[in-house]
């Protein structure tokens, strides 16, 4: 039987308690309530999945904590580009936008292109004349002016060097563990830049009453990303994906959810494999793990069922089911 759901994530990374404290903890959780609260208000209204995780996504990028829309990460060069996609489950439908900049829900333009074009991804300065023709609202520089990730992007270019966040504990916790490029600046490719991964990449999933399923993400990316890097987020498969048998939406090191296809690898496990959704969003996870790449994922099922797993140190993530009743959570 179909139960309605809907989850949202904030993001996946290193998130010690630690490092937290009570008000900002308190402002992360109002944040997720909010989407949660938002796309519920339309499921439980008989309205649909895809209005649903829209309406999340979009009161997450309006948040200025998370990193999308509003908040969103500076690239080297102080800009904020933003990436953003949204799926249909059950018409197999997409819309992404990539490197887009002063859109205000770059998730909402997803939609339009998924609507009112006939491609499934819009970049750069074709997506903004798109924008414009459509008359898609945007917001000035200071909109999305954020004091954090300003600074944040000082920090990345005074360290000059290629970075996962992690913290002291946990660089401990991993010795030993292979170096990839990712972390080691000598061995980093010609060309590569410093980049440090921000927490607070925004998406969620949802079933709606008729068992329709969707699912939308949107980031700002990396911190001190160049030569308009474009990851996961807006790459159908990788960072979103949703059919008739689920929906998932990732954050983390997106460089590692392309190359592992992430969002459709939970999705073929299922269907190949018989797997359940939570199973097969442990193995997708296991499998991230084995290629170096750190985050996490929300996913649902035709039934309702929500996992939510990842391999870093915590991941800002809720959900709410059929009966009402709300979780939210961080830490591991
Ligand atoms: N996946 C996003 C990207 O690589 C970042 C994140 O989820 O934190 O652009």
């Amino acid at each position: 039987m179909t139960k309605i759901a809907l989850a949202v994530h904030g993001g996946a990374g290193t998130i010690l308690k630690s490092q937290m404290t009570p008000d900002l903890e308190r402002e992360y959780r109002n944040g997720l309530e909010t989407a949660l609260k938002t796309g519920w208000s339309i499921l439980d209204g008989g309205g649909s999945s895809l209005d649903a995780v829209e309406a999340a996504v979009a009161s997450l990028e309006d948040f200025p904590l998370f990193n999308a829309g509003r908040g969103s990460v500076f690239t080297h060069e102080g800009k904020q580009e933003m990436d953003a996609s949204i799926m249909d489950g059950s018409s197999l439908k997409a819309g992404a936008v990539a490197f887009v900049k002063n859109i205000k829900n770059p998730v909402k333009l997803a939609r339009l292109v998924m609507e009112r074009t006939e491609h499934v991804l819009l970049a750069g300065e074709g997506a903004h004349q798109f924008a414009e023709q459509i008359g898609v609202g945007t917001e000035p520089d200071e909109y999305f002016f954020t004091e954090h990730r300003w600074l944040q992007l000082q920090e990345a270019m005074a360290e000059g060097r290629v970075r996962l966040d992690h913290s002291e504990e946990e660089e401990k916790g991993r010795k030993g563990e292979e170096e990839t490029w990712s972390t080691k600046a000598e061995t980093r490719p010609v060309g590569s830049v410093p980049l440090t991964r921000p927490i607070g990449t925004v998406g969620s999933v949802a079933c709606d009453s008729r068992g329709h399923l969707a699912a939308a993400t949107s980031t700002g990316g990396m911190t001190n990303k160049k030569y308009g890097r474009v990851g996961d987020t807006p790459q159908i498969g990788a960072g979103t994906y949703a059919d008739d048998v689920c929906a998932v939406s990732c954050t983390g090191h997106g460089e590692y959810f392309m190359r592992g296809v992430t969002a459709y690898d939970l999705a073929a496990r299922m269907k190949y494999k018989g797997l359940s959704v939570e199973a097969a969003a442990r193995e997708t996870i296991d499998h991230l793990t084995r290629i170096n790449g750190e985050g996490g994922l929300i996913a649902v099922d035709q039934h309702g069922n929500i996992t939510q797993p990842f391999n870093s140190g915590g991941m800002y993530r809720g959900y709410i089911i059929h009966n009402g009743s709300t979780t939210i959570e961080i830490y591991r």
